[in-house]
């Protein structure tokens, strides 16, 4: 038997990270097993279904590379929904009920179908054994007429269709769960295995929702992170392989992922795990990936600074233009900082090791590691040192501080190796003439 899941989302608001780890999973679950794996745009709420939602639930599936085997819009199956709505009719188990109306727009007539009540059983993949009494359920509404269905009998409908072995969901679907299967074996359909994921917690543990600030996941596209870090990091609300693994490619995922390691207990969503993961993700990029994800200008000889600090591509951005713009425009520098480590009783001696380390940098070629500046430049920052406690920080302070014109900045030798000698000399100038006053 191959294996059949899908993915259903209304397309009724814009989708969180909670939704799709439903999708997440059911694609995973399905590759896992040689499957498939369905995406069926559930709009059978005509009024509610925008396609400006449905957009971009398939722009976030094509960004983390859930390619469905099938797609189809639910409304797409009308014909069939009302034929065995009729059927259901004819046999008696459903009936077309006069309502009274209790608001305006309200139905005169709906379709509601006849509960026999009792107990309604399953043994869910992730939750064990659920029974419901379905008797207080009364003759629910299954259509508000023979074109428009309501959910619970197009979920059932299409899911038998579409040979759904496994019907992936969150765990707020499990009291929808009894409803169906009274609809299912009415109509004599399968029955498919039911796996409700566990829910997903914000960081102030709250029920993870838009209302409360769950982002699109466009936002998080847009603010730099990657689809293999997003991808990894669904995957693990709620599940993990069992081999203490944090990080995992898409095929990494695929090979482990099982519904039996799937937790009942609810995950949290966080985002500072999430950039931990994405950090992750771009310290491996080589570096002209990582330059095609940045979206701006930056010197190769950065990647390495950027891949230590920045943990989405919004914040590498931030940097370039931000604390790192030095990297780029020579920084407005002040004589106070300049000297602020010179040692007492040493009036002058900034000035004299700007000199003697320029003098140094003329030496040096253009390109250089910082390990070779730091070769180059360190024995005149020690030969202080041996002169007077503090002599090596008299040294790079006011090196650095040329340089970068921070207080707090990337060590001297990196600036020098990204920013190259010439254009440090010409820094230490213009930092030698502020002393000269
Ligand atoms: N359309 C439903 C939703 O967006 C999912 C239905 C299902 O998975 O059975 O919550």
């Amino acid at each position: 038997m191959t294996t059949v899941t899908r993915f259903a989302p209304s397309p009724t608001g814009v989708l969180h990270a909670g939704n799709y780890r439903t999708a997440v999973f059911a694609y995973l679950f399905a590759k896992h097993t040689g499957g498939k794996f369905i995406v069926r745009i559930e709009d059978t709420d005509k009024i509610r279904s925008k396609l400006e939602y449905e957009m971009p639930i398939f722009e976030v599936l094509a960004w983390l590379k859930l390619t469905p085997d099938r797609q189809y819009r639910q409304s797409e199956h009308r014909p069939r929904h009302r034929e065995l709505l009729e059927k259901l009719i004819a046999d008696n188990t459903a009936y077309i009920s006069k309502e009274v109306p209790q608001a305006p727009g309200d139905r005169e007539e709906v379709i509601r179908f006849r509960n026999p009540g009792g107990t309604v059983s399953f043994t869910d993949v992730i939750r064990g054994e659920i029974s419901t009494d379905v008797t207080d359920l009364g003759d629910f509404i299954i259509a508000r007429s023979l074109d428009e269905p309501v959910f619970h009998f197009a979920v059932v409908v299409d899911d038998a269709d579409g040979g759904v072995t496994h019907v992936i969901r969150g765990g707020d679907h499990i009291s929808n769960t009894a409803r169906q299967m009274l609809i299912q074996r009415a109509l004599g359909l399968p029955v498919p295995l039911y796996a409700h994921l566990p829910l997903i917690l914000d960081s102030s543990h709250k029920k993870l929702s838009k209302r409360t600030g769950a982002k699109a996941l466009t936002e998080y596209r847009n603010e730099g992170i990657l689809p293999e870090a997003m991808i990894n990091y669904i995957a693990f609300l709620g599940w993990n392989p069992g081999d203490g693994r944090e990080y995992m490619s898409r095929d990494e995922l695929i090979e482990a992922f099982d519904l039996a390691r799937v937790q009942k207990g609810s995950a949290i969503f966080d985002e500072v795990k999430l950039l931990s993961v994405n950090q992750h993700w771009m310290r491996k990029l080589s570096d002209e990936n990582f330059l095609a994800n940045l979206h701006t200008p930056c010197p190769t000889s950065a990647i390495p600074l950027l891949k230590d600090r920045a943990r989405s591509f919004g914040e590498a951005r931030e940097m370039l233009s931000g604390e790192l713009s030095f990297l780029f425009t020579a920084p407005d520098i002040g004589s106070s900082y300049l000297v602020a480590k010179e040692l007492p009783g040493r009036s002058g001696m900034t000035k004299m090791v700007l000199e003697t380390l320029s003098e140094s940098l003329k030496a040096l070629p253009e390109s250089l590691s910082a390990d070779a500046v730091k070769e180059a430049l360190m024995p005149i920052a020690n030969a202080e040192e041996a002169k007077g406690k503090g002599g090596r920080g008299a040294v790079l302070w006011p090196l650095r501080y040329a340089l970068s014109g921070q207080e707090r900045s990337p060590d001297p030798f990196t600036i020098v190796s990204i920013i190259g000698p010439k254009e440090s000399i010409s820094r230490i100038q213009v930092a030698l003439a502020i002393l000269k006053g």
